[in-house]
Order: structure tokens, then C-alpha cells, then sequence
């Protein structure tokens, strides 16, 4: 019997490339999101991550998803560094960790098999990180593109049309984050001040979900 239409691995390498790929073209505008309200690393230091991870990519393939979602989460922790380092990395531990649970060994990844991989990578972040919505962090993207995400799955939606939903959830998300005073990471220090500017890393969450709802859709998935 034909396997129903999902994601493999050689899947999520390809879009973690274009996510590396998408990171570096808009780091400069990333970067400038946290002039505003931080330092001003944040695009420069996501893509100096994504491209270590990028240049071991090959490497990490070899192994198995879960194994090869830890790896990468890992390098982000490593060479991102910080709390950016943390949340983003814990993006993809958390996958891993819903993956070797519940999906081991699986080579084609269902939509509902993929949203409760997203939604385990938030639950992880927010254990880590500690922001809850409406901290003004990429939880604010995150949250309700997992949400729609998991309405969407059990629809019985595509790939390409449940990411777009969830994307636009996220970039919708990262623009009410103006409206909101940081209490979690560097931007804390800012205050009110930062009122009126989003998020940057809200702004690179909602970036990641895009990208990969392009991806599903130039792929037909
Ligand atoms: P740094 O603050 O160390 O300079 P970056 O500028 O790369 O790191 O990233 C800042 C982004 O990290 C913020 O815009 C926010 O979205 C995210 N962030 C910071 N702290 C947390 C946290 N505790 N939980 C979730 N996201 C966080
Ligand atoms: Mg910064």
C-alpha cells in the first residue's frame, strides 16, 4: 500500500537550508528591529547560527530525524548564544524530543504528526525562556501560529494551505507585539519606550513560518 503524502527527512533538510538561506537575505532587517528596542544582533547573530548549521547540515542528515533535530537546535544554542540562542535552539530540540516520543521511526511526517511537533517546541520554549503571551518575545508568534496550525490539521488541510494560516497567525502576532512593554530579554530594559516597535524575534518567528508555507507550496505538498 502507497504511504500517505507527508514530510521526510530529506524534507526538512532541504527547508532548513532555505531557511538559512532567508535568514541571511533579511538579517540587516532583523538587525535593525533591535537597534530599536536592544543591541542590534539579533538578524546578524540568527544567521551567523543558521550558517554553522547550514555548513553541518550534510552531517546531521546522517543520522535520524529526531537525532538530526537535536543536532541542529544544539548548534543554534551553541553559536547563536544568549536567550536567542535558547528559545530558537529549543525550536528544534523540542521537535526532536515530540519526534523520538511519539512519531520514532516514522519517515513520513503527517500535518497533525508536525503541528504536535511545533506545539511541543513552544511548550519547551516557554519552559525555558519563561515568556508567556504578551511578553513581547517570538512566543507572541508562535503561540497562535501553533494554535491555528493544530485547527488546521485536524481539517484535514494541506501543508502548503495549514502553514500559510499559521504564517499569517504569526505575522499577525508579531505586529500586535508593538503594542506590548517587554518583560522578558534585553528589550525589559527598555520599557515603554519600546512601545510602538516589534519584536525582532517575533518579527524572525513569523519569517521562519512564511518561509516554510512557501516551501509547501512551491513543493504542491
Ligand atoms: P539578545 O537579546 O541576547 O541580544 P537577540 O537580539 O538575538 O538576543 O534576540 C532577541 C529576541 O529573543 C527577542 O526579540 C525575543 O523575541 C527573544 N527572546 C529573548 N528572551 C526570550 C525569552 N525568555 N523567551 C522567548 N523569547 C525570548
Ligand atoms: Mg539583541
Amino acid at each position: 500500500m502507497a504511504e500517505k503524502a507527508g514530510i521526510t527527512k530529506e524534507n526538512l533538510v532541504e527547508l532548513i537550508k532555505i531557511l538559512y538561506q532567508k535568514i541571511d537575505e533579511k538579517k540587516a532587517e532583523l538587525s535593525k528591529l533591535d537597534t530599536e528596542i536592544g543591541d542590534g544582533d539579533h538578524g546578524f547573530s540568527l544567521a551567523k547560527g543558521f550558517k554553522s548549521l547550514n555548513d553541518k547540515l550534510q552531517e546531521y542528515a546522517s543520522f535520524d530525524t529526531g537525532e538530526m533535530l537535536k543536532k541542529c537546535g544544539f548548534e543554534l544554542i551553541k553559536t547563536v548564544g544568549g536567550a536567542a540562542g535558547a528559545v530558537f535552539g529549543t525550536f528544534f530540540t523540542g521537535q526532536a524530543v515530540y519526534y523520538n516520543n511519539n512519531l520514532k521511526e516514522k519517515d513520513k511526517l503527517s500535518l497533525s504528526d508536525f503541528s504536535g511537533m511545533l506545539a511541543e517546541a513552544l511548550a519547551k520554549i516557554k519552559k525555558r525562556g519563561g515568556a508567556q503571551p504578551g511578553d513581547k518575545t517570538m512566543v507572541d508568534a508562535l503561540e497562535p501560529a501553533v494554535e491555528a496550525l493544530a485547527s488546521v490539521a485536524k481539517r484535514g488541510a494541506g501543508f502548503a494551505d495549514a502553514f500559510r494560516t499559521a504564517a499569517d497567525a504569526a505575522a499577525a502576532g508579531a505586529e500586535k507585539t508593538r503594542d506590548m512593554v517587554a518583560r522578558k530579554g534585553r528589550s525589559k530594559n527598555v520599557g515603554e519606550r519600546g512601545l510602538g516597535y516589534k519584536d525582532p524575534g517575533a518579527a524572525s518567528m513569523a519569517l521562519i513560518l512564511g518561509t516554510m508555507a512557501d516551501y509547501f507550496q512551491s513543493h504542491g505538498m
